[in-house]
């Protein structure tokens, strides 16, 4: 039963396809359905949490360990000319699905500030 599910949560219970790139015990990496940018990459932790706004210091192991993973799949993907990493948090910050996630862009130069 998936009802109440982010789309997130059903593609770590692979209810539904994702072009996965790294899953360790913690996180999960899957292509962008959608991507902005040539290598667009998604990492999330596998316990739900809503967004950025909901953690808490106990989480400090974890959001470590999704940033040392972008470190990774930035080498892994070679994105050697630079890359970048954002949380989109809540309504303003652009956040449309409820699960924490890190976007891992790169494969091209990449505009500031964002719109
Ligand atoms: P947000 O806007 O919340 O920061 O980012 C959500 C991201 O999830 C968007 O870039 C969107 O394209 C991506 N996305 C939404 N649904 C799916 C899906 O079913 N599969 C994949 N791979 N990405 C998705």
């Amino acid at each position: 039963m998936s009802a109440g599910k982010t789309i997130f949560k059903r593609i770590i219970d692979k209810e539904i396809p994702a072009k996965i790139v790294h899953e360790d015990d913690l996180c999960l990496a899957f292509h962008d359905v959608n991507p902005q940018a040539p290598t667009h990459v998604l990492i999330i932790p596998k316990r739900e949490i809503a967004s950025l706004a909901d953690v808490t210091s106990g989480d400090q192991a974890l959001l470590g360990h999704l940033l040392l993973t972008a470190h990774s799949l930035a080498k892994q993907l070679e994105l050697a000319d630079g890359y970048r990493v954002v949380i989109n948090c809540g309504r303003n910050g652009g956040q449309t699905v409820d699960h924490l996630h890190l976007h891992l862009l790169g494969g091209r130069s990449l505009g500031w500030p964002p719109g």
